[in-house]
């Protein structure tokens, strides 16, 4: 395995833990999909996390301004599924910190006590995969409202579907980008129409 892993060798590892399975599945917003992926069944084997994580960070540092930035760096997940993928891209640079947001019954993201940004702190958002974006969406727009600046968007997987969110001109870093069949409904799946069993999956 080489310093960078290349896109087959990332889903080698997702299929062999688990982490990317073949099927017929429902999302919560209702999409229907030929693929799901759950990231963290590769993460819980510390020398995969350790692969994935450190090839990220390796694309991170091939960016000139954010790696004139690593000593200063904060590297911000927006829930704990994050959390594995931030500490690792966080030691591979030897960035400054890390933290975390985290959801407190029915209100929304907020960060422990105490911990908060400080005005002009760079901070890189990192996450396991690229979906929808929303969580990256609200970690990022509570970061800079209270004062911090985002300077880019790592996650080990980006799997975009229809209602993905946009990020502008964010640069975003990824390992692999894998691209599932997206129905927007049962009425246009085909995996439906073929009568193929359908797991419901939480997020
Ligand atoms: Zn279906």
């Amino acid at each position: 395995m080489h310093l960078l892993p290349t896109q087959d060798e990332v889903v080698q590892i997702l299929r062999d833990t688990g982490a990317l399975r073949d099927g017929h599945f429902e999302y919560p917003s209702g999409l229907h999909s030929n693929e799901y992926l759950q990231v963290p069944l590769a993460m819980r084997y510390y020398q995969h996390a350790r692969t994935l994580s450190v090839g990220l960070s390796r694309r991170l540092r091939a960016h000139a301004e954010i790696r004139a930035m690593i000593p200063q760096l904060s590297i911000v997940a927006p829930a704990t599924g994050g959390l594995p993928v931030a500490y690792g891209v966080c030691e591979a640079l030897r960035a400054r910190q890390v933290y975390w947001a985290e959801r407190a019954d029915g209100r929304g993201m907020r960060f422990r006590q105490y911990m908060m940004p400080t005005p002009g702190e760079n901070v890189v958002l990192v996450d396991d995969i690229l979906r929808s974006g929303s969580n990256l969406t609200e970690m990022r727009t509570l970061l800079e409202s209270n004062g911090a600046e985002v300077v880019g968007l790592a996650v080990v997987i980006y799997q975009p579907t229809p209602e993905t969110r946009s990020f502008g001109s964010l640069p975003l870093y990824y390992l692999a980008k894998l691209d599932a069949r997206y129905y927007s409904d049962a009425v246009s799946c085909e995996l439906c129409k073929k009568g193929l069993p359908l797991e419901k999956v939480w997020i």
